[in-house]
């Protein structure tokens, strides 16, 4: 489970990312008290240095292949306050065997809302999804209802707490947490198998899978 800790220094990054890395917490309580010994090892990662560059997950990835090789899937929530209603398979050819089945386990309620994009395009950057999906980790950014995250809140002054809404957040908390949970019980483990690009660049050559990168790691000093 994915989000980030740090924000741009506008308002107080309530929307950006207080709202995804309050999510995950509530996630986790609600996991440790109900499905307290998962099969899978369910980690909540709360990374720094988005805003300069995503150099929190690269770091992790880059220092933590062990753990990186065996990754089952990531959640990122880094949409702002609002309910999750979109998923991108983020290029994995058989996505739709295992999120489908993860998202079956959801109620209606809150799956009837979801939209999910089978087998997606792989996400480059923009958030902490990116570097995953770069290092072939199935990696998926939560899409949110807006309220008008792009225009009003994010990276403004206004991103402040009276911004958040909770009866939205507690449906996030609810489908990141099943979903973290469905992953981590599933026998099988997710395919990594990608599927074959054909999206062309203005010169007319295919768009390579995005590459990893490496972190900057001086504290935003350049
Ligand atoms: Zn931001």
């Amino acid at each position: 489970m994915s989000a980030h800790l740090d924000s741009w220094d506008g308002g107080t990054g309530a929307t950006d990312n207080g709202t995804g890395v309050i999510s995950m917490m509530e996630a986790m309580r609600l996991l440790k008290k109900w499905c307290p010994n998962p099969k899978r090892t369910i980690i909540a990662g709360h990374w720094g240095a988005e805003e300069q560059g995503i150099n929190g997950s690269r770091a992790f990835i880059e220092d933590h292949p062990e753990i990186v090789k065996n990754i089952q899937a990531v959640f990122n929530q880094d949409g702002g306050t609002g309910r999750i209603n979109f998923l991108n398979a983020a290029g994995f050819v058989h996505a739709y065997d295992y999120l489908g089945r993860w998202l079956r386990d959801i109620p209606d309620e809150y799956r009837n809302e979801i939209q999910a994009y089978y087998p997606g395009t792989p996400s480059g950057g923009g958030s902490d999804q990116g570097p995953f999906v770069a290092a072939g980790v199935p990696a998926y950014y939560m899409g949110t209802n807006n309220w008008d995250y792009s225009t009003l809140t994010w990276h403004t002054n206004l991103d402040t707490y009276d911004k958040i809404v909770f009866d939205d957040l507690k449906r996030s908390v609810i489908v990141s947490a099943i979903l973290a949970y469905m992953a981590s019980e599933d026998p099988e483990k997710a395919s990594r198998e990608r599927i074959k690009l054909t999206e062309k660049d203005s010169k007319g050559n295919i768009i390579p899978w995005p590459p990893m990168q490496e972190p900057i790691r001086k504290g935003g000093v350049n």
